[in-house]
């Protein structure tokens, strides 16, 4: 492990307390870990903050959001991030289980931070469905605030503090957009923190992305599927996402367990189920690719519940121990994090 001298103080007295070390450190929390857009037992909207600092300062020269479901803005205030402090929000796609949340996150960014700087909010260019309609996330950031506007609420609040933007909300977010590719490529960077993107399969425009800092590097899938949409196929997870992966420290990917599948009792729809990644082949794909530690997120189902609705689960909801144990078939033998709300992984380097 590299250590790193923290700049040590010049005193007058000789002291002999130990030198203060800083080490730099990459820590990913699990912001909401809900599965699609139902609500169970309060878990909020799929999304993960990414941070990268050193220990001395919290892991916090750099702070990441990737999606951003429903409730995202109070699970930040859990990990003592104001979103006034967010450097960029990243969309793998704009289902609204995953964007949903920023709506509040601009609102509150222009209400208290309209003095800049501005949010960068990373997503894919506009897609066309094969059903003909456009998915626009520039469309989406750019009318994060119309609701308010037409209420007349951004009027209001323009009377009470003329400082802030006369546009609204969308004129303090930067859409960064990009055309997803098979390979990777760079859509973002600050300093030694560098951000790359590659193309997967979920709805039109979906996007997977790698973070790569100095203290290590941390996968974020998305919903992110087999580019063949149902079986036959080799596995059910993303080959675009398993190169993107090759050796990463930490790979955070929204999971179904296979009892939802054809073969089991739910009768959930299988197209859901096949667009979907497995845990056990998330297992295969972790090991194939040398991921340190695997964290499952968007649980379909989630721990515990009976039903996935309208869905039952066979024996009234499954465990951790199922989760993993689905990993496990699948050959990883790394650290696994089956995801909760606020679940955070730290490496220090
Ligand atoms: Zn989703």
């Amino acid at each position: 492990m590299k250590k790193l001298f923290a700049t040590l103080a010049t005193t007058t007295l000789v002291t002999m307390a130990a030198p203060a070390f800083a080490e730099q450190c990459l820590e990913v929390t699990l912001t909401g870990t809900q599965g699609g857009p139902p609500v169970f037992m309060g878990q909020a909207g799929a999304g993960t903050l990414v941070r990268f600092g050193d220990t001395e300062n919290g892991c916090s020269d750099v702070l990441l959001q990737f999606d951003a479901g429903r409730g995202t803005t109070q699970q930040l205030s859990k990990a003592r991030v104001p979103v006034g402090r967010l450097n960029a929000v990243f969309f793998t796609h704009i289902h609204s289980d995953h964007s949903e949340g920023l709506i509040d996150m601009a609102q509150l960014r222009w209400h208290f931070n309209s003095a800049g700087p501005k949010l960068d909010v990373v997503c894919s260019n506009d897609a066309k469905s094969p059903a003909g309609h456009i998915l626009s996330c520039a469309n989406f950031v750019g009318s994060i605030g119309d609701a308010l506007i037409s209420s007349g609420e951004m009027a209001q609040r323009l009377v009470e503090n003329p400082k802030r933007l006369a546009g609204g909300p969308a004129d303090l977010m930067n859409a960064v957009t990009f055309d997803p590719t098979n390979d990777p490529q760079v859509v973002w960077q600050k300093d030694d923190v560098t951000v790359s993107a590659v193309r997967s399969t979920h709805v039109p425009g979906h996007a997977s992305y790698r973070v790569d800092t100095p203290a290590g590097s941390v996968v974020i899938g998305g919903d992110a599927g087999n580019d063949a949409r149902k079986p036959p196929r080799a596995t059910s997870t993303s080959d675009q996402v398993e190169t993107l992966s090759k050796n990463a420290d930490i790979l955070v990917h929204s999971v179904i367990h296979p009892v939802m599948g054809p073969d089991g009792s739910t009768g959930f729809p299988p197209p859901i189920y096949f667009r979907q990644s497995t845990a056990t082949d998330l297992g295969s794909l972790s090991d194939r690719a040398g991921v340190g530690h695997l964290m499952l997120t968007h649980l379909i189902p989630p721990m515990g519940a009976a039903r996935q609705v309208p869905y039952p689960i066979d024996g009234g909801g499954l465990s951790k121990t199922d989760y993993v144990g689905a990993v496990r078939e699948g050959g990883f033998s790394g650290g696994v994090t089956v995801g909760t709300d606020m679940a955070t992984y730290r490496i220090t380097k």
